[in-house]
């Protein structure tokens, strides 16, 4: 077989909010295929009342593969990326069934990872300074944790009622997005098994396409960050700084635990009707609770996210980014190192972090494409981003995704496909030559 392909075609499946991309390599006589995440959280326009859409996605690629897959990489745990990967559905023994040679998994879903989320926060940290070694173990038993949140969270969305129905709509999706997956991460985790598992960390280098420069720029682990921790200490928002997340939210997210069964039982034994007067700041009150709940829940979701992989693909002259979901925090490390910053500059075609959102492509990645450019622009550079509007984040607070300042960034500036809009509302191909 020749040693490098001549040409990669990608292909982005529409299956509503989630991702499915499927890279085939063409070498003369040969291809290798990729496929990259598969899931979905929300059916498609085009399948609104079909179930078994996602089975139909799986069909294709079994037929595209004809039998065999060679690379696998599941970019993050969320559902939208995974649940085509559960064996509950035949999606998840399909898969299986094209026997991955390589598996490749953020190093967060490393089996042989300790997730200890048990041990006294103020352990990790001895004479002022953080141990990596126990916060690691803290941060996995945090992910762990998350899930049970997530669910709590949902559960006291469904039993809540009415009060701010945008509200519980986004409590329920961010809630179901972020419960745990058993059979797809099982089954993952087998497929590696069986071939190559890959739980990669930013700076890996990966052989898994002969003729293709596969390099990880993220996640990065906690030890590789604690530059960022250190760097951003007055933003509260950022997750890598471990002790606020786990110290002073951890402990918030136990007592909104605690706080949502309660609910949940006071709402199983009906409460008497109340007197007018008071309904009012009752429904106010419980506004609050729910508010809170959803930033608790936002935050988890971008905790999940920044495991996302973030993929460098370089064959011949092309050169193919892969970011899952990462967001800011897990960008910036990457984004710190001069060398990576320059090998980014002449991306040929990028996958759209997070189905769009405004804070997964950040600005100084965009600013390093130096392919963008007009209709015409020879050489321009190609977009592809896999959504759904209305899912996720609100127009009002300038959240949605996807967020329409960036989409129209990417209309303006690159050969941009939403698989929304697209022609193909199946699936949508892209080949270059390499
Ligand atoms: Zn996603």
């Amino acid at each position: 077989m020749a040693a490098a392909p001549t040409e990669v075609t990608v292909r982005m499946y529409n299956v509503g909010f989630g991702d499915c991309f499927l890279l085939t390599f063409k070498y003369p006589g040969d291809e290798r295929h990729m496929l990259v995440d598969c899931g979905s959280t929300s059916a498609p326009k085009r399948a609104r009342k079909d179930p078994d859409f996602l089975d139909k996605v799986v069909a294709d690629i079994e037929r595209v593969c004809s039998g065999k897959l060679h690379v696998l990489l599941a970019t993050h745990r969320h559902r939208d990326h995974v649940s085509g990967f559960s064996t509950q559905s035949r999606t998840g023994r399909a898969i299986a069934a094209l026997k991955p040679d390589h598996v490749i998994q953020p190093w967060t879903e490393d089996p042989r990872a300790r997730a200890d989320a048990v041990t006294a926060t103020a352990s990790i940290y001895t004479s002022g300074k953080p141990d990596t070694k126990k916060m690691t173990a803290h941060f996995l038993g945090a992910l762990e944790d998350m899930h049970e949140v997530a669910a709590a969270i949902k559960h006291s969305a469904r039993v809540e009622g009415p009060a701010g129905k945008q509200t519980f709509k986004h409590l329920e999706f961010l809630g179901d997005d972020n419960i745990k997956n058993p059979s797809a991460v099982k089954n993952l985790l087998a497929m590696g098994k069986r071939g190559n598992a890959y739980y990669v960390n930013a700076g890996m280098e990966l052989k898994i396409l002969p003729g293709v420069k596969c390099t990880v720029l993220g996640p990065p682990t906690l030890e590789q960050s604690d530059a960022i921790r250190k760097e951003r200490a007055r933003d509260p928002a950022n997750f890598w700084q471990f002790r606020s997340f786990w110290g002073a939210q951890g402990v918030a997210m136990r007592a909104q635990l605690q706080r949502a069964k309660r609910v949940a039982g006071a709402k199983a034994a009906r409460t008497p009707e109340l007197p007018k007067s008071v309904r009012w700041f009752v429904k106010q009150a419980r506004q609050v609770h729910v508010d809170e709940l959803l930033s608790i829940v936002r935050d988890l979701d971008s905790v999940m996210n920044n495991t996302s992989v973030i993929l460098l693909l370089e064959a011949g002259k092309r050169k193919i980014l892969l970011p899952g979901d990462a967001q800011i925090e897990n960008w910036a490390y990457a984004l710190s190192n001069p060398k990576w910053r320059r090998l980014l500059e002449d991306v040929s075609l990028y996958k759209v972090g997070h189905h769009g959102s405004l804070n997964a492509t950040p600005k100084p990645l965009w600013g390093l494409f130096k392919h963008k450019g007009g209709p015409g622009a020879s050489g321009r550079l190609e977009t592809l981003c896999s959504t759904k509007a209305g899912k996720h984040g609100s127009r009002k607070s300038g959240t949605e995704v996807p967020r329409q300042v960036l989409v129209e960034q990417l209309e303006k500036n690159s050969r941009f496909i939403s698989s929304e809009t697209a022609e193909d509302a199946f699936c949508t191909q892209v080949t270059l030559d390499c």
